[in-house]
């Protein structure tokens, strides 16, 4: 049996379904199912003692579940980002290298908090309202 071979029958075991229309998702999940048996036959290779495919996938799922919790964990709440943009701490403008709209007016501007990471207008007090 080829290595083609092997590949398709490796992914048609524990094949991602979900249906849709799209093609791009069928490529996606095609993709990343092509990944995972890659994955899976390279452990098994290097392993002594390799977990089967499911086990594998199962394993793998929960690494992400628990990076994207950890993640989310991690992310300060919006309640600290309000109290961050009224501290009055640090809060300096910035020029930008180019004219971008402003995030409370909508007029295209220079200026942007550096803290904040917000483009602020200084022509309608944009800034001096954001942060007060
Ligand atoms: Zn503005
Ligand atoms: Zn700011």
């Amino acid at each position: 049996m080829g290595g083609v071979d092997e590949l398709d029958q490796s992914i048609s075991l524990y094949r991602i379904r979900i249906h849709s229309k799209k093609w791009r998702w069928l490529l996606f999940t095609y993709m990343i199912d092509m990944a995972m048996a890659n994955a899976w036959s390279m452990q098994v290779i290097a392993k002594e003692e390799p977990m089967d495919q499911l086990l594998f996938r199962r394993s793998v799922a929960r690494y992400y579940l628990r990076q994207s919790t950890q993640r989310n964990i991690a992310r300060p709440s919006s309640s600290n980002i309000e109290g961050l943009r009224l501290n009055g701490v640090e809060h300096v403008l910035e020029k930008l290298p180019t004219r971008v709209r402003c995030f409370i007016c909508h007029i295209r501007g220079r200026w942007g908090c550096k803290k904040c990471k917000k483009i602020l207008c200084i022509e309608k007090s944009c800034f001096a309202n954001f942060h007060s």
